[in-house]
């Protein structure tokens, strides 16, 4: 018995090798998926097409899939599109090849996302976080963007994968494939945590305030990143210091009157979110790190003559730790509610999202550079494995739950050629990194489950 489960378990270095010749192998495959997901985007809680497409494919892993309410909390998500919204999404993604099996109701009511849980017996519990949603923008349709050229541009107006989330699902996908064949040699738990709402940081709590993140020994997360000066290999295994951040829309409630006959009885909402907006960017910045503020959007009124009774700012504040976003966040309601009042106006701010500062372990950090060294040859490591982070990304509320319970947590970045920047409306990818995010997601749970 003993020789003979020792002879199914291969050596380090064919597991690796067994690793990359499995995802080489699927290179067609994974790039039909991402473009699959990149034809039709979908924006935060509407991803009822993308969730279906993974529910689908974890299934016929034989995965324990969780979706819906399963995945994330009710009352924790935060910035959901109104139910008409929902609605009209939800019988158009019947059209665009959703599989009527696992398009589900509630997904159809905003509980996107997808679980799958690769149960290996007894051992640790590793959580992998895949993002899955696109930006609110249009793509470009024209012959100097290779996705329009090549069939696969955005048929959803209005949305479109412009920051790598379709690549990310595909490498998330690929790698629970690899990992369940390979099932036999680990031990322990993986959790592929496909997340709804990144865009505007509004899904990941949602998740976690639903109990996943608990008990999970290690996580890790990537971006697809252009490789520039700091990031100049093909894997960073660690970032750091992402932007805590808060964001509002701020409605401003005021009384209508007549401009020239009776401005007196009027309370005019306009210049309340006018004096919020410009006391809003005069916060005193914070002695102890960096701080950010913006105004949006602001809009409001009916006409010249008529005092607005309704206005609205969409706002935000961001830190770069979370004492220094407080700080932000609370100077931001004083000063909302104080521009109300001067105008005699009510004010309500709506939460659309927020995120925490993040930080990964040293110790996971280390441990993925040398597998990569010592067992991916094909791949390096930049010379600054632990690079900071300028954006915000809610990623950080998992990292923060599991590290708050001894575990150990990396969010990395995966380099690949970009056609243009992220938010922009010609970014493509280089294909490559599918394949190369895959391998390194699936050698690293093979690391830390591998059995001996
Ligand atoms: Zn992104």
């Amino acid at each position: 018995m003993e020789t003979k489960q020792k002879t199914l378990i291969y050596s380090d270095e064919t597991i690796y090798r067994t690793i990359s010749a499995m995802a080489e192998g699927d290179r067609e495959d994974l790039i039909r998926l991402r473009r699959d997901f990149h034809r039709y985007p979908e924006t935060g809680w509407l991803e009822m097409r993308t969730s279906a497409k993974i529910a689908e494919y974890l299934t016929s892993l034989g995965m324990e899939v969780l979706t819906g309410k399963d995945v994330c909390k009710e009352e924790a998500r935060i910035g959901v599109p109104p139910q008409e919204v929902l609605d009209l999404h939800f019988r158009k993604v019947q059209e665009q090849g959703a599989s009527p099996e696992f398009l589900t109701e509630e997904m159809g009511q905003g509980y996107t996302g997808v679980i799958g849980i690769l149960h290996c017996g007894e051992g640790p519990s590793v959580a992998l976080r895949f993002d899955i949603d696109a930006l609110p923008m249009e793509e470009a349709q024209d012959l100097e963007h290779r996705p329009f050229c090549e069939g696969f541009s955005s048929q959803n107006p209005g949305m479109m994968h412009a920051c790598g989330h379709d690549c990310h699902t595909a490498i998330g996908l690929e790698t629970a494939k690899i990992l369940s064949a390979l099932k036999n040699h680990l031990h322990g738990t993986v959790k592929f945590l496909f997340q709804p709402g990144e865009e505007g940081t509004r899904g990941a709590y949602a998740m976690v305030e639903n109990g996943h993140l608990d008990g999970v020994n290690y996580f890790a997360g990537t971006h697809v990143a252009p490789d520039d000066k700091e990031d100049d290999g093909d894997i960073t295994p660690g970032t750091y210091g992402s932007l805590a951040t808060c964001k509002y829309n701020v409605f401003f409630h005021g009384q209508a009157a007549h401009a020239g006959g009776f401005p007196e009885e009027g309370k005019n909402a306009v210049l309340a979110a006018a004096h919020a907006a410009v006391g809003l960017s005069g916060i005193a910045r914070h002695s102890q790190g960096i701080s950010r503020v913006n105004v949006g959007v602001i809009r409001g009124g009916s006409n010249s003559n008529v005092v607005a009774d309704e206005a609205m700012i969409s706002m935000e504040v961001r830190g770069e730790t979370d004492e220094i976003n407080q700080y932000m966040d609370r100077r931001a309601k004083e000063i909302c509610q104080a521009a109300a009042a001067m105008e005699e106006c009510s004010c309500e701010m709506k939460l659309m999202g927020r995120a925490p500062s993040q930080v990964s372990s040293p110790e996971l950090i280390e441990r993925i550079s040398n597998l990569v060294r010592n067992h991916l040859p094909q791949y390096r490591i930049s010379s600054n494995p632990n690079a900071k982070n300028w954006g915000s990304e809610d990623i950080g509320f998992m990292m923060n739950r599991v590290q708050e319970q001894g575990g150990q947590a990396v969010y990395m970045r995966t380099m690949t050629k970009m056609a243009s920047p992220q938010h922009t409306v010609r970014f493509d990818v280089d294909e490559e990194v599918l394949v190369k995010g895959a391998v390194t997601f699936s050698a690293i749970v093979c690391d830390l489950l591998k059995k001996d």
